[in-house]
């Protein structure tokens, strides 16, 4: 335990004087705001402990590591079902590509990247009012984190609604295939508020505990769904990076533009990591390194 709170101080302290930031996400212009110089790391453990590091307790936009949890939301609703309208392999696009979905008739690849979140969003929307739906993906983050004190951002979610043309193109195209049952507003509307959840490291770390599978976490999903929800996570999880990032890191991770990344190692911990500014293909520079460097240290990976 000491010895991992050391990593995450030398972690933390190695990024603080990192200069090759990458570059903060500045198509939604609320996120555009956040500090570039932020750094924050938190371990959750099954036990139930937290151990964090840097701005560990401050809150930032999950943006699409939000996807894990809608996911996790859609299987429990619709079951296997849910593969007939998205599918579960990586795309080797950008999180907002359009360039597959002509020539897969508006099936998008899988549920992580925007067109496929869309999709999810909009299946779980099926027979509820748009805010009651964001009531209920905010009951289900905040009892996998076990903190009430976890809300939407409002103004992010208004500018990201303000300049999504891309994200409402993937949903109209979507919709001329069949493949969208709400107003393109409807989806879009309920998808950027999930976006703007906002979470700490901390919060986040403890919402993933779930992930892990172990004894004594939050039985949210089923075993057999957590299995599911990881391999999804290793293989869609960064996009088009998302076979650097296996190869770099080796455990399941989500990313948001936010900064964020969330990852779970199997039976072990959960982990969040925030750092503002991303690489070229949208996903935090200083986070994923952050990982690497964590997994070089404690030797966790995928063969336990
Ligand atoms: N809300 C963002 C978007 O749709 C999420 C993208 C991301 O985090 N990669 O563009």
């Amino acid at each position: 335990m000491t010895e991992l709170q050391a990593s995450l101080d030398a972690i933390a302290a190695r990024a603080a004087s990192d200069e090759d930031r990458g570059r903060v996400a500045d198509y939604i212009p609320e996120l555009a705001r956040v500090d570039p110089l932020r750094f924050g790391i938190a371990v959750a453990l099954p036990s139930g402990a937290v151990l964090s590091a840097g701005d560990a307790d401050v809150a930032f936009s999950i943006q699409s590591i939000s996807k894990v949890f809608t996911l996790a939301i859609a299987l429990g609703r619709l079951g296997d079902g849910l593969w007939r309208r998205v599918g579960r392999e990586p795309s080797g696009q950008p999180f907002n590509s359009i360039l597959q979905l002509e020539t897969e008739h508006g099936i998008p690849r899988n549920p992580f990247i925007n067109a496929g979140a869309l999709v999810v969003t909009d299946a779980i929307l099926a027979g509820h009012k748009p805010r009651d739906l964001l009531g209920e993906i905010l009951d289900f983050v905040r009892e996998a984190a076990g903190d009430e004190d976890i809300h939407i951002n409002r103004a992010v979610a208004a500018s990201e609604a303000e300049w999504g043309a891309r994200n409402r193109a993937l949903a109209e195209f979507m919709r001329s295939w069949g493949n969208l049952e709400h107003p393109v507003d409807l989806v879009i509307g309920t998808y950027v508020h999930q976006c703007a959840v906002e979470m700490t490291c901390r919060q986040l770390a403890r919402a993933g505990l779930f992930l892990t599978g172990a004894e004594g976490t939050p039985a949210l999903v089923s075993a057999q769904r957590i299995r599911r929800i990881n391999a999804l996570m290793m293989t869609c999880g960064h996009y088009d990076a998302s076979g650097d990032f296996a190869y770099r890191v080796g455990l399941p991770g989500k990313s948001g533009v936010g900064g964020g990344i969330l990852m779970v190692v199997p039976g072990r911990a959960s982990i969040a990591v925030w750092s503002p500014g991303l690489d070229e293909t949208g996903n935090s520079k200083l986070g994923s390194r952050a990982l690497e460097e964590l997994v070089a240290a404690t030797g966790w990976s995928v063969l336990g």
